[in-house]
């Protein structure tokens, strides 16, 4: 049980990856904070982890309201933070920066940047008040690389890595650790709907571009990257701060 006496709070964990980190970190002993917007999701992974190990908040991330309420509510209901996965992200629409609005890149920033930074900035005083705890947040390879037609969101992917090294070189002193992982392409809603927006007409063009683009020649599972999650998060990875670390079956290599 390697988050036994551990409270993780998560934001974007009712779908995909976070849900899959919710589930796995429950059953390595952590009671469990959701943040999210999808209120029905929450409400269904709180029946599947059990109500006594994890509860769930409505919270939008743009929102600094929101982000002060998720923090006291998880110290209001169980006490600590000792693992915070900011994790919720939008892909945002798939165009070439000559023809997609600012409007898209206004709402992918904001959402996968501003809303990383707030929730550093609402957790980390906890985190030091309390003598320690972990931060993963989750980039992307699309935070290693470039992408035709996905600015925004490789844009947002590359500013949570400065974020992170800003943040792990500031706390470093206080036993806080601030890690990102940095997920290929793996088998959620997201990289359906990027895949969508590349292929509108044919989803199996999208697969077949997938397969031939990752050395390990398939998607990865929402599973593979809470494991990555759960080490950075646990005293195993007591020496690991400030790194990028991908789980891309090979794609960025
Ligand atoms: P997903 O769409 O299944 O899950 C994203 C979650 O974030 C959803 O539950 C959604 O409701 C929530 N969310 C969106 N906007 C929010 C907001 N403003 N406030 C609170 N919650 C909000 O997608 P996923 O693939 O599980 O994505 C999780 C993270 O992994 C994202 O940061 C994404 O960018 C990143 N990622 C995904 C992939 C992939 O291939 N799926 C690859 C690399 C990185």
């Amino acid at each position: 049980m390697k988050m036994n006496n551990k409270v993780m709070l998560i934001t974007g964990g009712a779908n995909g990856i976070g849900l899959e980190a919710a589930k796995l970190f429950a059953a390595e002993g952590a009671k469990v904070m959701i943040a999210d917007l999808d209120e029905n999701a929450m409400q269904a992974a709180v029946e599947a982890i059990g109500a006594d190990k994890s509860a769930y908040i409505r919270t939008d991330v743009t929102s600094a309201e929101d982000n002060q309420a998720m923090v006291a509510a998880c110290l209001e209901k169980f006490g600590r933070i000792d693992a915070f996965l900011a994790n919720a992200g939008v892909e945002g629409k798939i165009g070439s920066i000559m023809d997609s609005s600012v409007e898209n890149f206004e709402f992918v920033m904001n959402v996968n940047v501003r809303g990383v930074w707030l929730g550093l900035h609402n957790v980390l005083p906890v985190m030091k008040k309390q003598g320690g705890g972990a931060v993963v947040i989750t980039s992307s390879g699309a935070g290693v690389q470039g992408s035709p037609a996905l600015a925004p969101y490789n844009t947002s992917k590359h500013a949570v890595i400065g974020l992170m090294r800003c943040a792990a070189q500031e706390v470093a002193k206080d036993n806080i650790r601030i890690n990102t992982v940095n997920p290929g392409a793996i088998d959620t809603r997201m990289i359906h709907s990027i895949g969508e927006g590349y292929f509108p007409d044919s989803a199996d063009d999208f697969t077949a571009a997938m397969d031939a683009e990752t050395p390990m020649g398939r998607l990865g599972q929402p599973a593979e990257v809470a494991k990555l999650m759960l080490f950075l998060s646990s005293d195993d990875a007591s020496y690991c701060t400030g790194g990028v670390y991908m789980v891309d079956g090979g794609q960025s290599c």
